[in-house]
């Protein structure tokens, strides 16, 4: 488990491996915005998944990475990140309307 990390669908330390993927992407007035875009794999939630469950097969079994298996984890998650959706683009009407409504201040 990775410490310090709540799984954001399950609200448990189940965490097993979190992807970071830098991005950037062009805003409404032409600046490019750079962000990083996370893609949590949780023990607990992601058990059924026909990608992610093997992962946490792994684990079940193995409880942490072992020398003897490495091979058969690699292969596990790297099918796992080449199947990782690419990031959503942010909603430029979402952040307009958190914004004002943080101005306002009612966040
Ligand atoms: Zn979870």
């Amino acid at each position: 488990m990775i410490p310090d990390r709540a799984c954001p669908r399950c609200r448990t330390d189940n965490i097993l491996a979190i992807l970071r993927r830098p991005h950037t992407w062009t805003n409404a007035s032409g600046i490019q915005i750079q962000g990083v875009d996370e893609v949590l794999l949780c023990a607990r939630c992601d058990a059924h998944d026909p990608i992610a469950g093997p992962i946490t097969a792994y684990f079940a079994v193995h409880g942490s990475a072992r020398p003897e298996s490495l091979a058969q984890l690699a292969r596990h998650l790297l099918h796992w990140i080449d199947q990782a959706r690419a990031p959503k683009l942010p909603d430029e009407n979402t952040l307009t309307a958190e914004a004002e409504a943080w101005y306002r201040g009612e966040l």
